[in-house]
């Protein structure tokens, strides 16, 4: 075994080689403080899948901060620790060439809840104790990197078994009473890998580890739903959580996800528009809600008030578009200029509307060539006319009612 997983952990497909010799020279320091050292958690569980690793997360049984600050000695970088939780975040040197720029070194530890949904308290502890406190077997492995025991497997809960038969198990009975965001983190491993949530683990998803969920606040919900939307197949994770009667939990109105919308959380714009894919997912979910049931969801998931915006403006937009319809591009731009253009592009892809588009891709960026400066230099006081005359001639753009420069000034000439 021991042989298999140091292949795996030389294979610069899974893992590239800066990342492998940042590793062994944050091993080798552990190493030299008499510490032992561990990847853990989705870091192990996907290089056994044989998937490329995505995160870094390093254990160490003895003192994370003191690891830190000694690599920094080393290499240089900055560290941010947290005494209180034995960790500490290391900003990467440049040297390391990783694409990352920090790292988190975490002190074994175990945790205990003061009452469900709370979060955890801290105490150093072994490794083993450490993986006894994650939420799935298939995240409760490690793998150690110091000295002889590199490539060592560390597999107290049987990880490597419910990996290999394709099940999120959670560790024992009270694992989603103590912190139910554990019920979104399976259902995204779940739909992530086509896994099976095991019987065992699904009817402990019941009224008495769902009901704290109320317990919990905005932003740990958020940050679930905000995992999820950046997951390939976010749809059938969201629908899933519908099915398993989780919405009503956390507020009676959030709907189920509509089918006929997932294949927009796949679009590419295409156009030169700041896309977010959880921005996206929240205006294509709750957009067909009342104005009064998005602003009460947007305050219970503590939404920041950008995306608050973008769902009440996709919503308001996709309300008003059937007065809109054959409008004149120029009450079409006067409609849309302040809204998101996210929102735009959410309300164009549920209504297939053609004029949102042109929106898009050419009306906002039609302008008239006379600006503030020349209504200056003709002599224009000061005051809302040089607004109003700059928006007729827009308009008088958009609407084809010049097609020149030489159009445009006669128009300014009887406007002045
Ligand atoms: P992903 O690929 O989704 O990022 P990950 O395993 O890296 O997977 P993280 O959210 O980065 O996920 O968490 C790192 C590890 O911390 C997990 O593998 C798991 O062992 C542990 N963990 C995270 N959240 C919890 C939780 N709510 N309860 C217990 N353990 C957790």
């Amino acid at each position: 075994m021991q042989k298999d997983l140091i292949r795996l952990l030389r294979d610069p497909i899974l893992i590239p080689s800066e990342k492998q010799n940042l590793l062994s020279e944050i091993a080798a320091q552990a190493e030299s403080l008499g510490m032992s050292c561990y990847v853990v958690g989705g870091f192990v569980r996907d290089l056994l899948l044989g998937q490329p690793i995505n995160d870094l997360d390093i254990v160490v049984e003895g003192d994370a901060v003191k690891l830190g600050k000694s690599l920094v000695e080393k290499f240089g970088g900055k560290l941010t620790t947290h005494y209180k939780f034995h960790t500490a975040i290391w900003a990467i040197p440049s040297m390391f060439n990783v694409e990352r720029s920090t790292l988190d070194l975490i002190t074994a530890r175990t945790e205990t809840y003061s009452r469900p949904g709370a979060l955890p308290t801290v105490t150093p502890s072994t490794i083993e104790d450490d993986l006894r406190r994650r939420d799935f077997t298939i995240n409760a492995m490690a793998i150690r990197l110091d000295g002889d025991h590199f490539g060592e497997l560390l597999d107290p809960l049987n990880g490597q078994d419910d990996l290999e038969k394709k099940i999120v198990r959670v560790l024992h009975p009270r694992s989603f009473i103590d912190d139910p965001t554990r019920i979104f983190r399976a259902v995204r491993y779940e739909q992530r890998y086509s896994f099976i949530l095991h019987p065992s683990s699904f009817i402990l998803i019941n009224p008495e580890s769902l009901t704290i969920i109320q317990a919990l606040s905005g932003e740990r919900i958020r940050h679930e739903f905000d995992l999820i939307f950046e997951e390939g197949n976010s749809h059938q994770m969201i629908v899933r959580l519908g099915e398993l009667d989780v919405f009503k939990w956390i507020h009676p109105e959030l709907p189920m996800f509509n089918s006929g919308h997932s294949d927009f959380l796949e679009m590419d714009t295409g156009l030169d528009i700041p896309a977010s894919r959880t921005t996206m997912g929240y205006m294509l979910w709750l957009m067909d809600l009342s104005e009064a049931a998005i602003l009460s969801i947007a305050r219970r998931l503590s939404f920041s008030s950008d995306l608050t915006h973008s769902v009440w403006g996709a919503s308001q937009l996709k309300k008003s578009l059937p007065f809109l319809v054959n409008s004149s591009p120029s009450i079409w731009v006067s409609a849309l200029e302040k809204l998101p253009l996210l929102s735009i592009y959410a309300a164009y892809l549920v209504s297939g509307e053609k004029a949102l588009l042109d929106y898009l891709s050419f009306w906002r960026h039609v302008k008239p060539r006379t600006t503030g400066d020349d209504l200056k230099a003709r002599g224009l006081e000061s005051g809302p006319r040089y607004g109003e005359i700059l928006t007729r001639l827009r308009a008088a753009w958009l609407d084809g009612e010049v097609n020149s420069e030489k159009e445009e000034k006669e128009l300014l000439n009887r406007l002045l």
